[in-house]
């Protein structure tokens, strides 16, 4: 069976001859076609070739030590369960050594003398001792031949497992992988053909193939993924725009019912989007302020004009918490005659179908919702306007669904975060950038405190004397990063402990488990002022705001970001009483405490930032984690080198798209070599994807 000829949209049932009970497997982790696994790149190399201990020039070094057994294993046992184990061994260059394993006892009964060995670990010089990290016994000859590829655990699919499935395809011979980068731009950067690029990447000699396949891969990763923006673009600006007919008189009125004055920013940004709506072109805007600085008011006074114009308007979130407070606050400041809607993946199906009914008719004005606003089969009368909040957490694909929903429709996307022109750039084309760069009158500054745990008592009197007053309380529970069952198991632990010392207080419970109505409860039990102090995980990061709550406490702080304790942060001091945050952490390591002293000092969300990227080093240049922007396979947008080839990329792409893609004739006018079979498909499928609705 393994004549047959397989390419990188072959399904790996296919190409691999899977048992069906392993293709569930494959799938939940991701894994559909060659393509999906060939480009599952390696977390790291190793250096498994044997070499001559004696002339590394450094005291310790990780090594990889060819040799076999010599002598008996001792093993110690210390501090309870803790072990040691050792033997001697003589290396393939004829070196004696000792080989050292902390607690893994059980490999004493392998080391029998003669065992051939494959040893890779941390080798002191001077105590002439490997420390080992890994072991192979009688190990594959080839792995003395390159590099040895580490890979990723990928959805509970081990590094092993991956790997030999890796194997399986880089030794098939019937493997094609069709070319997709024209033959005039990898020849102008000499790039490899795409199969070596892959090759390189996952079998390479040494560090120099992978940097080359590396390039190559990242190249065209990033010529791609502008390629679809430019697409995404040239849908964007295809058909004339809308020119809203706002009725401002309305308008107006709705602006002096507010419970506050805007602040001239919020006047000065508001004023540019409407004047956007109002001019035939399309709207493509994005509105940047910290938290805090009104964005919601802007939102809804935006979607408002859009209704006085007659047109519909959505507001996409990431939170169905964000998107339930949302319909809520915007229900509020707008007319009652403006009919509302609430779209989330909890929508029960009833609803659902009734609520896509009235859009489609045209008998509801707003909705509000998460992903689920997406749907394809979710059509509006006349859309006018989509709002996207907290924009970062959306991708080129949302975007595109969402274009794909009405003629040119006006966009306005709203961020907390700064992003540098170069980026948006890249990310998002042309884009007009609107600044709130005020935050509301009479707010007082947050004061941000640091605790350790052991003082958690006075933590919690704070709280108690805010209760005492009126005021509520956040109170984030630790997190254990990518376990979500433990973070629940932390929040319910540490809900019912404050129970038990607080008994007096209201305490609420709030995690992303729950469903839709328990979370919609439980966070309407805390804005009517029912809870007194609310626990819960992260999924309160973005957006929430409740202005009673005055306390927000930060439990294991040191194990979030600056750009999250700085939203979390964000949800407190939103009302003219004194805000505290409260930081609870012990962290030992020196950036960490650094890191917590800059939340201390400064409430500024750029600056944060700034800060941020000082402590954490060259490694992040450009914001780029802090930011939210997409993350890809190969390219890393936080180093210096790739920031440059998504330049170059930038430009290559647009000029392809104008010369050869913007008239769909042009491209089928080129020679093949230019549009090599894998471009061809790709241009396909996405031309598909951009559909123009009539
Ligand atoms: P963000 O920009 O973080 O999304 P919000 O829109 O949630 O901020 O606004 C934060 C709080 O400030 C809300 O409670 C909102 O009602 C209030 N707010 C907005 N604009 C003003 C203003 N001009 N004066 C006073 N309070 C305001
Ligand atoms: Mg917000």
């Amino acid at each position: 069976m393994s004549g047959h000829t397989i390419l990188l949209e072959t399904p790996l049932l296919v190409a691999l001859n899977i048992a069906p009970n392993r293709k569930k497997r494959l799938e939940d982790a991701g894994f559909h076609t060659v393509y999906d696994l060939l480009y599952t790149f390696p977390l790291r190399y190793e250096d498994h070739r044997p070499q001559d201990l004696s002339l590394l020039d450094e005291d310790q070094a990780t090594v990889a030590v060819w040799g076999v057994v010599r002598g008996v294993p001792t093993l110690r046992y210390y501090g309870g369960k803790k072990s040691r184990l050792a033997v001697s061994i003589e290396t393939s260059e004829g070196q004696e050594l000792k080989a050292v394993w902390f607690n893994q006892p059980y490999l004493r009964q392998r080391l029998l003398p003669g065992t051939p060995l494959l040893l890779y670990g941390l080798y002191d010089r001077r105590m002439q001792h490997i420390t080992v990290r890994e072991t192979t016994f009688s190990p594959d000859q080839s792995h003395k031949e390159g590099l040895s590829a580490v890979y990723p655990t990928v959805a509970g699919m081990s590094p092993k497992t991956l790997k030999s499935l890796l194997d399986r395809l880089l030794d098939h011979p019937g493997l094609v992988v069709d070319e997709v980068i024209p033959q005039s731009l990898r020849q102008k950067y000499r790039l490899l053909s795409r199969k070596e690029a892959l090759y390189m990447m996952h079998r390479p000699q040494d560090m120099n193939d992978v940097a080359k396949g590396r390039r190559t891969l990242a190249y065209e990763e990033l010529f791609l993924f502008q390629l679809e923006l430019a697409m995404l673009r040239a849908r964007r600006t295809k058909q004339p725009g809308l020119s809203h007919a706002i009725k401002h008189d309305a308008l107006g009125q709705v602006i002096n019912r507010l419970p506050f004055t805007l602040t001239s920013a919020q006047e000065r940004v508001l004023a540019e989007i409407l004047s956007d709506m109002e001019k035939p072109e399309g709207m493509y805007r994005l509105l940047q302020g910290d938290v805090g600085s009104g964005k919601t008011v802007i939102a809804a006074l935006a979607l408002y004009a859009v209704v006085t114009a007659g047109r519909q308007g959505a507001l996409l979130v990431p939170t169905e918490v964000l998107a339930m407070q949302h319909v809520r606050s915007i229900r509020k400041l707008l007319p009652l005659s403006v009919s509302i809607g609430l779209l989330t993946g909890r929508t029960t199906a009833g609803q659902r179908k009734e609520m896509m009914q009235k859009l489609s008719q045209g008998a509801l004005d707003l909705v509000i919702g998460t992903h689920a606003l997406l749907n394809d089969e979710l059509t509006f009368r006349d859309l006018g306007l989509v709002v996207i909040d907290e924009q970062h957490r959306f991708g080129v694909e949302q975007r595109r669904m969402i274009l794909n929903k009405g003629r040119q429709v006006d966009v306005l996307l709203m961020t907390a975060t700064p992003i540098p022109r170069t980026l948006t750039l890249a990310f998002f084309g042309d884009l007009d950038v609107s600044v709130l760069d005020e935050l509301p009158k009479g707010r007082k500054a947050v004061e941000t405190l640091w605790t350790t745990p052991n003082r958690f008592a006075s933590v919690l009197a704070l709280i108690e004397q805010e209760i005492g007053k009126g005021r509520q309380a956040y109170i984030i529970a630790p997190l254990i990063e990518e376990s979500e069952k433990v973070d629940l198991q932390n929040a319910i632990d540490l809900t019912e402990r404050i129970i038990q010392l607080k008994p007096h207080w209201k305490v609420g419970l709030l995690h992303g488990r729950l469903s839709g109505n328990e979370k919609e409860r439980v966070m309407h039990s805390f804005v009517s002022g029912e809870v007194d102090v609310l626990v819960t995980t992260t999924v309160i990061e973005v957006g929430v705001d409740v202005p009673n709550a005055t306390v927000m406490v930060i439990i294991d702080a040191d194990r979030f970001g600056l750009a999250t304790l700085h939203q979390l942060r964000g949800r407190v001091g939103r009302s003219g009483h004194q805000a505290y945050c409260v930081l609870v952490a012990d962290p030992k390591n020196e950036v960490a405490r650094e890191r917590l002293k800059v939340m201390r000092e400064e409430r500024d969300g750029f600056t944060i930032a700034q800060k941020d990227l000082e402590l954490r080093g060259p490694g992040d240049i450009f914001g780029i984690k802090q930011s939210g922007l997409p993350t890809f396979r190969v390219s890393d947008l936080t180093s210096l080198r790739d920031l440059k080839i998504l330049e170059v990329a930038h430009k290559d792409a647009r000029s392809f798209f104008s010369s050869h893609l913007s008239d769909p004739n042009a491209f089928l006018e080129l020679p093949p070599e230019e549009r090599p079979p894998a471009l061809v498909k790709f241009v396909e499928l996405k031309r598909a994807q951009y559909i123009v609705p009539d």
